[in-house]
């Protein structure tokens, strides 16, 4: 999107802003899609990453499924439109009664220990199953990744299949599906399909699966230098192999993703004000109108969001450590060269569509932002900015 159009829509709407632009979206989307040429193809979209139900109603409405990680989620998708089949539950840690919630519900659940899966086997024998496998790969001993490891708290362990293989000759249980997410950026193509490899051993252990689910994983670029995962690549090699396991395995499958980043990351802007340009003996803070309340990335996991002066992009550049308005350490982005800010120019933060507006709180009782969503050159509202309405929602004044 044009600065111009971000600063209309800043104007329009007010800010803080996040804006979703759809057309990158289905750009994804469709990338993603012919990227990988097999007869049965699922992209299940991992709904943590940007819940707005009118995103969800977007990628529906573009064919995909949804990936999701607690009942709400299930919920949310259902009103969005989504049927029960099109879903997937990959939860970690939840209640047992959840599980069973959510496959009363006929969405498709994924198993990731024993101990549920035993019980789950012997109470639910005819109900479909998928289970999620921990390859234990690491990069060349890369502490991104950091799902797969030995002494990750995700998947059932590949050495402990002869056990899952009990499980389900004991309790005469379908296992439909086997499922892998090792929670890393995809930075090397080589070593995911090493993983998959690992993903094919274990499926041909099972007889009567419908699907392989290779996760995600997928990388897009958050500043310059950064490396993009070559799904075009990928896409070819895994349709080999994956064309050839189905020989070897004697029947058709369905190859499922759950790409969360992947497809909303690079459709999101954050815009905000900056409320104040100070100079101390060593740097220049801009000081936003919003905070690690709204986006808490670079915070949380050291994240680089591209950062613009949309007020002034042609400006003179200059280096400013960029920070929010939270009564703590609140850093957005350090000595970075950015066109020169004045007081009350908008900031745009690039890659904000994915775990930004999904991970915001109302810290230092702040409201959470407006949300749009960007489509045929016109900018919908599809969130209100939060009142103090809500600030009060749910709070009980006692006076004892
Ligand atoms: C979070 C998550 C994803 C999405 O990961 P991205 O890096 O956003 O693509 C996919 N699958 C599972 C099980 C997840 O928990």
């Amino acid at each position: 999107m044009q600065p111009k159009e971000l600063l209309d829509l800043a104007e329009q709407f007010g800010n803080p802003l996040y804006v979703y632009d759809a057309e990158k979206i289905e750009f994804q989307y469709n990338r993603l899609t012919n990227a990988f040429k097999v007869e049965k193809l699922r992209i299940n979209y991992a709904m943590k990453a940007l819940s707005n139900i009118s995103i969800l109603k977007l990628l529906k409405n573009l064919g995909s499924g949804l990936d999701t990680v607690s009942i709400q989620e299930v919920q949310l998708g259902l009103h969005a439109g989504f049927t029960p089949d099109k879903i997937i539950f990959t939860p970690n840690g939840v209640s047992f009664e959840e599980i069973e919630e959510v496959a009363e519900m006929g969405v498709q659940i994924n198993i990731d220990n024993l101990s549920v899966l035993e019980h789950f086997g012997a109470k639910h024998p005819k109900v479909p199953v998928c289970i999620r496998i921990n390859p234990h790969v690491m990069a060349g001993g890369n502490e991104n990744i950091s799902v797969g490891h030995i002494d990750s708290k995700f998947g059932i362990s590949i050495y402990q299949i002869p056990h899952v293989l009990r499980i389900v000759e004991n309790t005469k249980m379908n296992i439909n599906g086997i499922h892998m997410h090792t929670g890393s950026d995809i930075l090397d193509i080589e070593v995911f399909l090493y993983a998959s490899e690992i993903l094919f051993d274990t499926a041909k252990q099972f007889k009567n699966l419908e699907f392989l689910d290779f996760g995600s994983g997928f990388k897009v670029p958050y500043k310059k230098g950064d490396i993009e995962t070559n799904i075009e690549e990928l896409g070819r090699k895994l349709t080999k192999r994956f064309l050839a396991f189905e020989k070897e395995y004697g029947r058709e499958l369905t190859l499922a993703f759950e790409p969360g980043k992947f497809l909303v990351s690079e459709a999101g802007h954050f815009l905000a004000k900056v409320n104040v340009v100070k100079q101390t003996t060593s740097t220049v803070f801009a000081g936003i109108d919003s905070g690690f309340n709204h986006l808490i990335r670079p915070m949380f996991y050291g994240s680089q969001h591209n950062i613009e002066n949309i007020s002034n992009p042609k400006g003179k550049e200059r280096f400013y450590t960029v920070v929010g308005y939270i009564c703590e350490t609140d850093t957005f982005a350090n000595n970075r060269r950015i066109p020169e800010i004045h007081e009350g120019d908008i900031l745009c933060f690039r890659n904000a569509g994915a775990y930004c507006f999904s991970m915001a709180s109302n810290y230092n009782s702040r409201f959470k932002p407006a949300e749009v969503l960007w489509k045929n050159g016109k900018g919908h509202l599809i969130r209100e900015r939060e009142t103090f309405d809500d600030l009060l929602q749910n709070q009980i004044l006692v006076e004892l």
